[in-house]
This record gives C-alpha cells, sequence and structure tokens, in this order.
C-alpha cells in the first residue's frame, strides 16, 4: 500500500500520514486536500524521513481527497521552509504558510468577466451615466472596479449593462504579464558599476551560490548597478526576486525598472486585491513571473526558477517581522539562494554591522560603488549644537537651519527637514490637571494628529477624536502639545517661511504606491519647497532640486538606548543626509543636537563611517553583541495580567544553567500593554558557539500554559519594547 506524511496548515498539529488512492500519484511538494475529522485540510506531501512523526497502522489511515491543481512546492523551497522554522523556533506550518499565501491561486485556472463600453448610447441619458461613459474609455474591469474609476455607484453601471452600452467580456485570471525585455533600453554605467554589475553577473551564469554585500554610498546608482545581472538572468530565463523595504518606495522602482526592461515587474505586497495576488502567485509557480518585486513575504513564495535575488536598503528594520513568524528577510534572503544555488545582492549604503562581519569573514564578497553617478558630490554635513544656538519657545528649528531653509528658499531650491515622529505632537496633556491621554489597550501615550483630527495609538490603531474638556478634570479647551512630531514642525515652517509650499511626508500620507507617486511627481515637478517627513524619505527618493537636510533632533534616535540605537541613528542620518545634493548642484546637511560630541554624531558629521563602525564594532565586542554573541528574546503574554506574569516567572524559574548564556528577566516589557495583553520578557545573551534554538526549545517544549498565554521566540531580535 502507498502511504504519504503530510504537512498540514495548522500549526497545532503534527505531520499527518495518508494513504493515497489507487491511480493518484504524488510527489513530495505536492499541495493536497487531507481529511481531518469531517473537515478537509490543506497539507503539503513532505519527505516522511525528514519529518517525524508517529508510525499510524495502515488500516487505520484515511485517503488523501484529491490534488491541488498547482505545481508541487520545490525542493530548494521545502529545505527553506524547514531551514526557518528550525532557526526561528516557529511551527513548521506557520512558515509553509507563507508559501501558499492566495487561497485564490490554489484554486486552479479561472475566467472571470469584466467589461468594457461597446460605444452604444442609453435612451435616456442622466448626468451620472454621461460621466461614466466619459470616464469609462479605454477602461475594462469589473462592474465594482469600474463603478470606482467613474466614481459612480454600481447600480448606474447595471443599468448601462441593460441598454447595452457596456458589455461583458470573459477575461482569463491568470493571463500572462507584459515580458520584460533584458536589451530594451541599456544603460550607461561608470567603470566601479560596472566592475561590480560583471562580478554579479558572472554568478548568475555561473549558477552557483554566491552573496554579495553591494556596498555603495547615496546617489552611486545601486539600481542600475544590479539591474545588469538582472537583465542576464532574464536572459537565461530565469526568474528574480527583488526586495524592497517599504511599498511607499515601490513606485519610483516600478519606473526606473520599466524605462530599462520595457514592461513593469510582477509586484508582491500586503494590499494586492485578492485577484491581483492569485495571478502573481500562479505566475510564480509557473515560472512566467519573470521579475517580481516585493515585500519581505515575497521570499516565501514558490518561484520555479529562481536565478538571482537582491534585497534593496537591505539594512533596513522593515525586513524584521515582528510577529506571527519572526524572521529576518535579509538573513531567509541568504539562505533561499543558498538552497537554490544561486546569487543574493544586498544593497545598502549603510550595511548592517552583521552584514560587514560576514565580509570580514570570507563569507560576503563585498562590492564597492565609493562615488556619487555622474560625478555629483557627497553633501558637506554640520552640526548645529542647540545648547548653543537655542530655538525659541515654543519651537524647533535654530536659527542656523532657518536661515538655510530660507537661502534654499530665495534660490528656488528644495529642503527636506527629517523627523521620525509622525503626527503633531507625541503626548496631549491636560492644562489644568496633568492628565495624560494614554491608549487604553496598550502602555503609550496617544499621539495627535491635527490634520485628521483625531488622538491615534501608533502600536494598535487605537483612534479617538479630541475630546472638548478634560476627561479627568472636565475643564474646557485645555489640551497641551508636548514635543513636535512632523505636522508640528510643517506648522513652524509655515509660520516662519509663510511662501513656502509644505509637504508632510509620513505613512499617515504616503499609504499608498499611488499617493507615494502622486508626491514623488509633485517634487519633481517643483510643486514643494520643503518637505518635512520621517523614516520614510530617509532611503530611495532620487530629487535633483533637493540641496538641503535639515535632522530636527538627531538626538531622539539615542534616547532608551536599545542595543542598536547608535547604528540605527547612523543609518538614519546618514539616508536622509544621502537625499541632498543628488543631482548638479551641491547639497548640505544640518544636525541640530544637544550632543555633537557624541561619537555617531561626531562621525557623521565628519562624514567617517569607517570610524563609527569601528567604534561601535568594539562597543559590541564587549557588550557580547552581534555580531560577536547572539540575543533571543521570549515574550509572554496574556489578557490576565496575573496570567502573563505567572507564566513568565514558571519560565524563569526553569531556565537552564549554561556557562554559554546568561538569562535576564522575566520583567515586565517596556511596552507592558499591546492590543489588550500583559507582556513579560526574557532576554538571552548567548555565545556564538552556544546550542541556543535547541536550548530554548528543550526549555520551553517543557512547560504548560492555560490557553490565555502566547509564549512568542525572537530570535535575533530589533525589537525590545
Ligand atoms: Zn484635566
Ligand atoms: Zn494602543
Amino acid at each position: 500500500m502507498n502511504r504519504v506524511r503530510c504537512l498540514v496548515l495548522n500549526a497545532a498539529l503534527g505531520p499527518l500520514d495518508y494513504k493515497v488512492p489507487e491511480g493518484m500519484m504524488v510527489e513530495p511538494g505536492q499541495v493536497v486536500e487531507c481529511p481531518l475529522g469531517p473537515r478537509a485540510v490543506i497539507g503539503i506531501v513532505w519527505e516522511a524521513e525528514r519529518l517525524p512523526g508517529a508510525e499510524v497502522p495502515a488500516e487505520k489511515l484515511r485517503a488523501l481527497r484529491g490534488l491541488l491543481p498547482i505545481p508541487p512546492l520545490p525542493a530548494p523551497l521545502r529545505r527553506l521552509i524547514e531551514w526557518t522554522a528550525d532557526y526561528y523556533c516557529a511551527p513548521l506550518a506557520s512558515v509553509a504558510r507563507m508559501a501558499l499565501s492566495s487561497g485564490g491561486a490554489l484554486k486552479g485556472p479561472a475566467t472571470t468577466i469584466e467589461y468594457r463600453l461597446t460605444g452604444g448610447l442609453p435612451e435616456r441619458m442622466t448626468p451620472q451615466r454621461q460621466a461614466a461613459l466619459e470616464a469609462l474609455e479605454g477602461e475594462q474591469a469589473t462592474i465594482r472596479e469600474l463603478a470606482g474609476i467613474a466614481g459612480v455607484s454600481e447600480g448606474v453601471l447595471r443599468g448601462l449593462v441593460n441598454q447595452g452600452c457596456l458589455e461583458p467580456v470573459e477575461v482569463d485570471c491568470d493571463r500572462p504579464y507584459h515580458p520584460a525585455r533584458p536589451d530594451f533600453a541599456e544603460i550607461d554605467l561608470s567603470d566601479q558599476q560596472q566592475a561590480a554589475a560583471g562580478t554579479i553577473a558572472q554568478a548568475v551564469r555561473e549558477g552557483k551560490f554566491a552573496p554579495f554585500l553591494l556596498d555603495g554610498v547615496t546617489g552611486s546608482g545601486k539600481t542600475e548597478t544590479y539591474f545588469e545581472p538582472i537583465a542576464d538572468a532574464l536572459r537565461m530565463e530565469r526568474q528574480v526576486l527583488v526586495l524592497l523595504p517599504e511599498i511607499a518606495l515601490t513606485e519610483a522602482f516600478l519606473s526606473r525598472f520599466e524605462e530599462r526592461f520595457g514592461a513593469k515587474p510582477v509586484l508582491w505586497h500586503s494590499s494586492l486585491k485578492s485577484t491581483e495576488r492569485r495571478r502573481a502567485w500562479r505566475a510564480i509557480a509557473n515560472g512566467t513571473a519573470q521579475v517580481v518585486v516585493g515585500a519581505r513575504s515575497a521570499l516565501f513564495l514558490p518561484y520555479a526558477k529562481l536565478g538571482l535575488i537582491v534585497v534593496d536598503e537591505a539594512h533596513e528594520v522593515s525586513f524584521k517581522q515582528d510577529d506571527g513568524v519572526r524572521y529576518n528577510a535579509r538573513d531567509v534572503a541568504v539562505m533561499r539562494a543558498a538552497f537554490e544555488e544561486i546569487p543574493v545582492v544586498l544593497a545598502s549604503a549603510t550595511p548592517a554591522l552583521e552584514s560587514l562581519a560576514m565580509v570580514e569573514s570570507g563569507t560576503y564578497a563585498k562590492l564597492d560603488l565609493p562615488s556619487r553617478f555622474g560625478g555629483a558630490e557627497l553633501p558637506e554635513i554640520r552640526t548645529v549644537n542647540l545648547t548653543e544656538h537655542v530655538p525659541g519657545r515654543g519651537s524647533w528649528l535654530a536659527p542656523p537651519l532657518v536661515e538655510a531653509l530660507e537661502e534654499r528658499l530665495a534660490r528656488g531650491e528644495q529642503s527636506l527637514l527629517f523627523l521620525n515622529r509622525r503626527g503633531y505632537a507625541p503626548l496631549t496633556l491636560c492644562r489644568n490637571c496633568g492628565f495624560r491621554f494614554q491608549c487604553p489597550n496598550c502602555s503609550a501615550w496617544l499621539v495627535e494628529h491635527r490634520f485628521s483630527r483625531r488622538l491615534a495609538c501608533h502600536h494598535c490603531g487605537h483612534e479617538t477624536p479630541p475630546p472638548e474638556t478634560c476627561p479627568e478634570c472636565g475643564e474646557p479647551d485645555c489640551l497641551v502639545a508636548c514635543g513636535p512630531g512632523v505636522e508640528r514642525i510643517a506648522d513652524e515652517v509655515a509660520e516662519r517661511l509663510p511662501d513656502a509650499r509644505v509637504f508632510v511626508a509620513t505613512s499617515d500620507t504616503l499609504n499608498s504606491p499611488g499617493r507615494a507617486a502622486e508626491f514623488v511627481a509633485l517634487v519633481e515637478n517643483g510643486g514643494v519647497d520643503v518637505i518635512v517627513g520621517t523614516q520614510l524619505v530617509t532611503k530611495g527618493f532620487h530629487f535633483p532640486e533637493l540641496t538641503l537636510v535639515g535632522v530636527v533632533d538627531a538626538d531622539l534616535g539615542l534616547e532608551g538606548g536599545d542595543l542598536r540605537a547608535a547604528e540605527r541613528t547612523y543609518q538614519q542620518v546618514a539616508q536622509v543626509a544621502g537625499r541632498a545634493g543628488r543631482g548638479s548642484k551641491p547639497g548640505e546637511v544640518l544636525i541640530q543636537t544637544r550632543h555633537p560630541d557624541a561619537p555617531v554624531i561626531a562621525a557623521l558629521a565628519a562624514g567617517d563611517r569607517d570610524a563609527f563602525y569601528e567604534a561601535e564594532t568594539e562597543a559590541r565586542r564587549m557588550a557580547g553583541a552581534p555580531p560577536f554573541g547572539r540575543w533571543a528574546a521570549i515574550i509572554v503574554s496574556s489578557e490576565e495580567e496575573s496570567e502573563a506574569r505567572d507564566a513568565a516567572r514558571r519560565i524563569g524559574d526553569a531556565r537552564p544553567r549554561s556557562d554559554d548564556m546568561a538569562i535576564y528577566g522575566p520583567a515586565p516589557a517596556p511596552l507592558s500593554l499591546l492590543r489588550g495583553r500583559y507582556r513579560y520578557r526574557l532576554l538571552i545573551n548567548a555565545k556564538r558557539s552556544a546550542r541556543l534554538q535547541d536550548t530554548i526549545r528543550e526549555w520551553l517544549g517543557a512547560l504548560n500554559h492555560p490557553d490565555g498565554v502566547r509564549v512568542g521566540v525572537d530570535i535575533d531580535p530589533y525589537s525590545f519594547v
């Protein structure tokens, strides 16, 4: 009898064995429908020897219900799923679920009905019908989408269908994408770019695992450089995956890609419509999606014939996922390349210390782009000591920065002010009684957003309109904003430079690729004088007329003192500084700080990257921090405070004794209440040689907790809240 072992997509269940019905052919990686009680679940046929499970007698086995009409998950992807689950101490099923992340795609080929104009006119014309007929010229989409385009109700369009003015068209849900052409519009590269591109392209052609760190100053043309090995992969009919850290950056990337290759790449991110998602997934699985540009979740898709992976802005924190399976896409990308036996490129102007350590140890090859493309100079960087140049009362811009802004405005050039704080003010309190507005679900202050007239929690999304009276003492009109957010800085700019056109660029205003594209066009067409933005504007954007960058508060990132505070400050300020002077005009950067002598600020002002990395490396070595030692966190949470505390205490009491690791806590997390759950943390600092994951698995696996308790493991954590 023929039996198979399946990984079922239910994290609570182990692997299950099934009988293969007569006439059914199965192979590892195949996605199947498995009976489970009265229901069916999706499972993946796995190599039985790699997935230990209880041996069930043959007569007790139930038969598989059927095969899903999709290609089997390739072996390199199955190995990646195993590695990720093992390394990050995550359930195998939760990782596998990320590979099958489109329900629609699993159902097989399908068609859908779209509508388009016939050219006919309705018997009775109404203003709405008129508007629809004008707006839908050249469009073809579902009724719902057309209603959105035309700004009329679906009922109006159904009326037009009945009148014969709109006709149905049957469309293949999996219609192919426009092909990208490797030779569409080749770009002239500098000698440096050409050398780097050639090395990567060689590895693509050889088809072997080769990790590269493409280390280039901001504005050096890293994107154009890795376009050339992409072209080589296309010529070999291999697929390419480009991971980007922010969805807001994709639009600028897409247009550059289209100019080079004559077609848009295939997109993958969380805000795709389900039809777009299924189409992309199926094209990725059957190999017709040539280049996929996506967020970190694109990493686990079932590429049929991957030839190259690029991780752009590889130092970015957003590659680290902090809930569910807590993985770092930068590191998993390297593992995927290893299993696929292909090259991987990590591109950055400010590489993570861990990546540089991999270069040092000879694991990664480093490719340098030390100068800016087209001869543009790196900007001049100066600090503004806020203890000497004190901004006026209720203001945050010191006189030298205001003067620099005025100069740019007079010359018709653009400026960018950077402050990594969304909203108007980070804290709102009552002037009368001192009441502070706090989120009911989190131990965090509510942030005032004046544009949208609300108080919002940036952790859980809780929102409330600003009250007219204090909820504590009842005093009317008593709210005071404490400290600045970007909206408040924008107000100050408007007050001091009344003629300036100011744009606030944050994830609130650039919350879709379309809005981001509008912003880029507005700045490029000279419609903005001063951009006030968060970390969203520190990367990816290329504005030739932008000649001044002001860092409103460089000390902000250093407060709180988490492990990577100095590195993150360095990266953010260096990245935002890199926005200045990318065209023919020289750029200038002013960094406002109260600590101009702090090593990270001094290194930034001196433009001395090596000095910063050396100092930071030494500090990490002393602390046994990555890359010299390893960290892991255990996060215990429950809706019941006492339940969370007791569970954390039990875990603490059961801590393993080991000379290779120090275990701290449990202690209430800095964010001790998050989305209605009370949180406790333990932190583990281990030697590199320690059996970190095995120890954690044995330790936690021996304990049982009430149902309401969740215990999460974060290997190589970035967040310490
Ligand atoms: Zn009050
Ligand atoms: Zn909250």
